[in-house]
């Protein structure tokens, strides 16, 4: 006999974990399969641990640039080990979090490997034993795995982020394949770590597709931070001494030693082992689905990175929300893409939502605020960076903003906020930010546009300016 459920949510992922509460929440009876640790990608080798290096990297940051605060600290150590282990607390609290909830909301939760028997059984095996589901709605959320191309990964010294995140000890020095946001961030941390970093990219920028402006400055920082940065160039050759140092030699034929290398070069959609063909559900290299989510399979839904395209958690997580309202009958939705912000976590911080400027042309007007025309960037010492708005020339609502500096994740929601609900430039200039904060260069970009900015002549290009008195 099979379990029978309304809805089987395949992988605990932001996605996974997101489709399996909404389902639950409707009252449905839902189960989530899981074969790996709960929490999927994000928590466990992804968003989370990352970022908490990024906030170790930042700390790092903040002592060097004490003096200029006036504070003289006499010297400090990074105890990695004890890094790693505050991960591994932040990470373990969060799990027994997620599982503690879905719980608290009826969800089984099933440890185990899922596959498709048809289109409405599954098969989990989990320790050599198994046990069959029976699903009337299924939601794919198995995520994506690391992609490295023609390198065979050891994961020692040759490796994926997942070896990078397990490693005992910063390596002294990184060689990175691949300056996308996975390979910036980590070259970003580690260099405050102390490791000899350096970014081999194929394309002519770090972050291809990214505001050129904003790859400006953060390459800016880089060189700065003693990151050596090889665009249009690819890694042609990799050798290992015995000792498991690694030499590759670069397309121009330059050579570069390391004692690690991260390959960051993509992901790939996790879905090999799920026979899919069984339940009759089409895939090219993640599932296909259609606008409202749905596989070839009307009941089947899929969703986050098992859908090829997108890396982002909170992207899979509103797909998880959507596709379970959609499949327990709610008026179709689909996921509106226009305002869903990307963040890049290196230092500068680069935010970005809605389209890139060159894409928008001449249907937008664009305004670039400094900050250093804030006053809170001096309090904070922090004067590095811009702000750069878009607005419809015709309607004046927003279309689209990208930050680059500190705080730049968080600030770039109020932009995001204003786009959802078409907000026009003037609406979001005269919604009043207290003062001195960080949002108030949001406001005060939105007023240069209409040359009613306090802190920014409307008459000539922004330059640095002394912000508002306080
Ligand atoms: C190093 C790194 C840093 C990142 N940082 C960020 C960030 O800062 N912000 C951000 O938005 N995104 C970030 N991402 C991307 C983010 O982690 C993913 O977009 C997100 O995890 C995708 O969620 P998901 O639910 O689709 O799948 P996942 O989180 O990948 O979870 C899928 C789960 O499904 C399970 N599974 C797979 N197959 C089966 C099966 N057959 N049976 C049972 N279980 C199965 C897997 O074990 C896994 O736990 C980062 C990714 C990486 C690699």
């Amino acid at each position: 006999m099979a379990d029978v459920y309304d809805v089987a949510v395949i992988g605990s992922g932001p996605g996974g974990h997101a489709a399996a509460l909404t389902a639950a929440r409707r009252g449905a009876r839902v189960c989530l399969i899981e074969r790996e640790q709960w929490g999927g990608v994000c928590l466990n080798v992804g968003c989370i641990p990352t970022k908490a290096l990024v906030a170790v990297s930042q700390f790092i940051r903040q002592v060097r640039r004490a003096q200029r605060l006036g504070v003289t600290i006499q010297g400090y150590a990074l105890d990695y080990p004890a890094v790693l282990a505050r991960n591994e607390r932040i990470i373990t609290t969060l799990r027994r979090g997620i599982v503690d909830l879905l719980r608290r909301e009826q969800v089984a939760v099933v440890n185990g490997h899922a596959a498709f028997e048809d289109a409405h059984h599954l098969i989990v095996t989990h320790e050599g034993s198994s046990q069959r589901l029976q699903a009337s709605r299924v939601i794919i959320a198995s995520g994506a795995r690391p992609f490295s191309g023609a390198w065979t990964l050891d994961e020692c010294h040759l490796l994926s982020y997942r070896g990078l995140l397990a490693l005992s000890q910063v390596p002294p020095s990184l060689l990175i394949i691949g300056g996308g946001v996975i390979g910036c961030e980590f070259a970003s941390c580690f260099a405050m770590f102390g490791t000899q970093v350096t970014i081999v990219e194929q394309q002519p920028q770090l972050l291809p597709g990214e505001d050129p402006e904003a790859v400006r400055w953060l390459a800016r920082r880089f060189e700065a931070d003693g990151i050596t940065m090889r665009t249009g160039q690819t890694v042609a050759r990799l050798e290992r001494s015995a000792e498991g140092a690694l030499t590759a030699t670069l397309s121009d034929g330059t050579q570069q030693h390391a004692h690690a290398v991260l390959v960051a070069i993509g992901q790939r959609p996790h879905i090999d082992a799920l026979q899919l063909a069984n339940a009759g559900v089409a895939h090219g290299r993640g599932v296909q689905v259609d606008t409202w989510l749905r596989t070839s399979q009307p009941h089947i839904a899929a969703i986050g990175d098992c859908v090829e395209g997108h890396g982002l958690a909170h992207w899979a997580s509103a797909e998880g929300a959507i596709a379970a309202r959609n499949l327990l009958g709610d008026p179709p939705e689909a996921l509106q893409a226009i305002d869903v912000p990307r963040c890049i976590f290196t230092d500068p911080e680069i935010a970005h939502v809605g389209p890139l400027e060159k894409d928008l042309g001449e249907t937008v007007r664009s305004n670039r605020v400094a900050f250093g025309a804030l006053g809170k960037s001096h309090c904070d010492e922090q004067t590095e960076g811009f702000i750069k708005l878009l607005a419809d020339r015709t309607t004046n609502r927003l279309r689209g903003a990208t930050i680059v500096g500190a705080q730049a994740s968080s600030l770039i929601h109020h932009v995001v906020v204003a786009i959802r609900h078409g907000l026009t430039a003037k609406q979001l200039a005269r919604t009043i930010t207290a003062h001195p904060t960080w949002p108030e260069v949001i406001t005060e970009t939105a007023a240069h546009l209409y040359g009613e900015s306090l802190a920014v002549s409307a008459r000539r290009a922004p330059s640095v300016a002394a912000g508002r008195s306080g």
